[in-house]
This record gives structure tokens, sequence and C-alpha cells, in this order.
């Protein structure tokens, strides 16, 4: 496994690559849901490429870009085990050069992000979209890896991809959960014991959700009493019900209905999302 932090060298050894490629990109700090996405293109692609990349330009004023966690080693370990080919792992200086605030962006429409993790993340998409489109034309991959915990990411990607013919399949991942239902992520890196247990009632109002929806109960806003019961230990952003394929909010749950959550827990003051389609 080759690590590579410049463009220049990453531009060289893709030169060298035959066969299919699949990226996966990430801001590091690799866990199981990480590794579900890097098992999956291992197994369908020739070569594997994981991009390591804290993206300055998708961290809003006031978030965690310093805190967020670096854990180079070891992640390049995991990526050694897991049959990963090449990890790229650019300076920000390397990848925007000296000036971040003054680069050609990808802007998603207005209707994709001013609803859900768009709205209080206002620019997020706009830097998720351009760094992507970056790691796809470095790459030069023939597919690319997705988790649908970020849901709203997911679909922006795919309409960007669709919108400007990037000429890549964009693979959606499940989500990867502990074994008490959280979701995994780098930030629960930040929870205490006490914000641990009480981010589990995100997934709870989720799953309660889904159960509710079996028995018979279609309409989103009976729905979203129970989950804010369920999740009152918590500062709840949203809880929103839209259809997957349009991301177009609904009132009324079908197969198509994804419900959607991101949630403060009180200590940490750690934003936390998680997402469930209702229908089994
Ligand atoms: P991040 O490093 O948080 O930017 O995530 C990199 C990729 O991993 C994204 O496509 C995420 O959706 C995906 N991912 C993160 N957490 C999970 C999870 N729990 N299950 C599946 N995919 C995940």
């Amino acid at each position: 496994m080759k690590i590579i932090d410049n463009i220049k060298e990453l531009k060289e050894e893709i030169k060298k690559l035959s066969g299919s490629v699949g990226l996966v990109p990430t801001m590091g700090a690799l866990h199981n849901g990480h590794l579900s996405l890097i098992k999956k293109s291992v197994e369908e692609n020739d070569k594997t490429i994981v991009s390591i990349f804290v993206n300055p330009i998708q961290f809003c004023a006031g978030e965690d870009l310093d805190k967020y966690p670096r854990t180079l080693e070891k992640d390049a370990q995991l990526c050694e085990n897991a049959g990963v080919d090449i990890i790229f792992a650019p300076k920000v200086s390397e990848m925007y050069g000296q000036d971040k605030n003054n680069l050609t962006l990808i802007c998603p429409p207005y209707d994709a992000v001013d609803k859900l993790c768009g709205k209080s993340r206002q620019g997020h998409f706009d830097g998720v979209c351009s760094v992507v489109a970056k790691l796809f034309n470095l790459t030069k991959a023939n597919r690319a890896y997705f988790g649908q915990k970020d849901a709203q990411q997911l679909f922006i990607i795919q309409k960007m991809v669709k919108d400007l013919d990037f000429d890549i399949e964009i693979i959606p991942c499940p989500i990867v959960r502990e074994e008490d239902n959280l979701a995994l992520s780098s930030r629960n890196q930040y929870l205490d014991e006490q914000d641990r247990l009480d981010a589990l009632s995100i997934s709870k109002a989720l799953f309660e959700a889904k159960k509710l929806v079996k028995m018979g109960v279609l309409d989103t806003k009976k729905i979203i009493d129970n989950s804010l019961e369920i999740m009152k230990n918590l500062d709840v952003e949203y809880i929103e019900f839209v259809d997957m394929n349009t991301f177009e909010f609904t009132e009324t749950v079908d197969k198509n209905t994804l419900a959607l959550v991101a949630a403060r827990v009180q200590n940490s003051k750690t934003r936390l999302i998680d997402n469930m389609v209702l229908w089994d």
C-alpha cells in the first residue's frame, strides 16, 4: 500500500493502474462504518484508493475543524489490513493552494441544500461537492463508495454526478451501527459516558418510528410526537421525513419515506445525525 500526500505523485500512480478503481472518500478517524465501504470497494474493484482529508471548506465557522480527530497512522494500518492499494492524504495547501477562500466551487441547487443539514450548515455541501469532484478528477475512479449514514450528502452527490455527467458509479452503502444501535461516527469519540447513553435516543426514536409504521401509523405528525418524546433528553435540530428519491418533504409515510434526525447531546454538545427507511 502506498501513502501519497501530493497530487503530482497521485497522478503518476493513477496512470500506472490497470483495471477498475474504487474510491472511498473519508475524513479519517476510520471506524467500522468506513471499513464497510472500503471492504465493498476492495471486493468490487481491482484497485482501491482511500482518501483521508479533513476538508476545511465543508466546516462552518464555529464547528469542530480544529479538534476533528486525525489518526493517520492507525487509519493506515486499518487500510493496509483491508487490502487498500493507495491512501491519498494531502495537506490542505496541497489540495487548495494558499488561498482556500478563493476557489472555484461546485454549489448544489438551493432546493437540495435549503433543508435538513444544509439549513444549519451553510456552505457545507458546496465544500463537500467541491472536494468530492476534485477527488473524482484526480483518481479517475470507476466507482465511489458513500455511506447512507450521510443520506443528504449521498443524494446531493448522486445529483451532482448526474447533472455534471461525471463518468463514475456511486455505490451507496448501508449504515453500520454499534450493537446498541448507535450509528458509528468519527464524532462519537467526543461523547462522554452520559452523552453516549443519551445518544441512543436517536436510533431508538427511528426504530420506534419504524414500529409505528408497521402498526399502520403513517401520519408523520404522530410519529414526530412520539420521536420527540423519546428524544426529550436531546437538543433536537430536526426530525424530518422525505421521499428518498427526491428529498422532497412528505407528511404521509410510504415505501420511499426516509426519516432523518439531527440532534445534539447535552454535555459535549456533539451534533449527531442518523436516518432510517421506515417501510419494511
Ligand atoms: P466521513 O469520514 O465522516 O466523511 O465519512 C466518510 C464516508 O463514510 C461517508 O460516505 C460516510 O457516509 C461513511 N460513513 C460514516 N459513518 C458511517 C456508518 N456508520 N455507516 C456507513 N457509512 C458511514
